[in-house]
């Protein structure tokens, strides 16, 4: 699906690839020959970050090897701890340099080489390229679930991307610099980037099974990223809440008044009589009440968070230089939003 396009042409974009890890080091060495394999075919500068997510397994060192390997083109952050896929993604996104950033998985279920496909979208000029894993190599349940989800975002947002969970993506440099300025912690970046995006355009990518390892999203912290991407998104449940309550207290009401007229009409011996149904109502609304004290439970968790306000991630070290850190023209450092950064002519 794509939305209109704006008129930007610029063929010679510098790249930036941004790939999170945590414990993947039986697929880091594969990946990087890929990538870099990859890149080089573009014909473009390019710089690969790697952010290792508090790896233990020897990611970390395998990353600072690569970094004074391939000085200027790899580039290590190492996170103090692990913060999850998102943090470490905007995490690499506060050194990216490029002007065309993508992002892909570690585990090389994300082909490297569809790289040049997204690069090759974004310059035509949409400032987010997502993309939909065809087939999808994942378990029935995450393929199912995932489904779903992207059904209730397709209608809470109104853009039709088909595939959210898919983190191949590619963004222009501006909304890049418009997501670093979002202080929040809980984070669902292709939601964010699309809040900020005029001109999204999807493309089909492949789709392999793990290289290597096992997922790192346990069931607990699957459901706990949904509901990330809900709160990122969207505060209509908030409200939902209020249509909930409403109704179940006019229905209530309703219900009480009926009671009481059949009590008057057909006596005592008829209300007895309703006693369990009385109970099953009550059951519904404890029921009801649990559910939206769950719901408001989860945003105030992440209120709490946030007004904390600790930082998203913490770099320990970066290791490496981006080889445009001398010479080459400064960025504007401020992303500005999409609406006030009208595309090129
Ligand atoms: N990842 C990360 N931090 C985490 C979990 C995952 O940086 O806490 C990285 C992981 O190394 C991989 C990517 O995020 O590069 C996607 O993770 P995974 O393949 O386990 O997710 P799945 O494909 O099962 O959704
Ligand atoms: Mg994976």
């Amino acid at each position: 699906m794509e939305n209109q396009q704006s008129t930007i042409d610029n063929r010679q974009s510098t790249i930036s690839v941004v790939i999170p890890v945590f414990n993947e080091a039986a697929n880091l060495s594969e990946l990087l020959v890929r990538c870099l394999k990859t890149c080089n075919r573009m014909d473009r500068v390019f710089e690969i970050i790697l952010v290792d997510d508090g790896s233990t397994d020897g990611s970390r060192d395998m990353i600072e090897a690569a970094s004074n390997q391939y000085p200027g083109v790899i580039i290590g952050i190492l996170l103090n701890r692990n913060y999850g896929q998102h943090s470490a993604i905007m995490a690499g996104f506060a050194q990216t340099k490029g002007d065309i950033i993508v992002t892909l998985d570690a585990d090389l279920q994300n082909p490297p080489e569809e790289i040049i496909k997204l690069v090759q979208k974004a310059e035509e000029g949409f400032d987010v390229v997502g993309s939909v894993r065809v087939p999808r190599r994942d378990t029935l349940f995450r393929r199912v679930a995932s489904q779903m989800v992207n059904k209730v975002v397709q209608m809470s947002t109104g853009i039709t991307m088909h595939d959210y969970g898919c983190m191949l993506r590619a963004y222009r440099r501006h909304i890049v610099s418009a997501m670093m300025q979002c202080r929040e912690r809980s984070t669902f970046i292709p939601v964010l980037a699309n809040s900020f995006a005029r001109y999204t355009a999807e493309i089909e990518v492949q789709h392999a099974e793990r290289s290597a390892g096992d997922s790192k999203y346990s069931l607990w912290n699957l459901i706990n990223l949904q509901f990330d991407l809900l709160t990122s998104m969207t505060t209509f449940p908030l409200r939902l809440l209020n249509v909930l309550g409403g109704i179940i207290s006019a229905f209530g009401v309703g219900f009480g008044l009926f009671l009481l007229l059949m009590r008057l009409i057909y006596g005592p011996a008829w209300a007895a009589s309703g006693v369990f149904t009385l109970f099953a109502i009550l059951f519904i609304f404890i029921g009801a009440q649990f559910l939206a004290m769950g719901l408001l439970g989860e945003y105030i968790g992440r209120i709490y968070s946030d007004v904390r306000a600790r930082p998203r991630y913490f770099v320990e070290r970066i290791v490496g230089e981006s080889q445009w850190d001398a010479g080459d023209p400064p960025r504007p450092e401020s992303g500005a939003c999409p609406n006030t950064d009208p595309p090129k002519p």
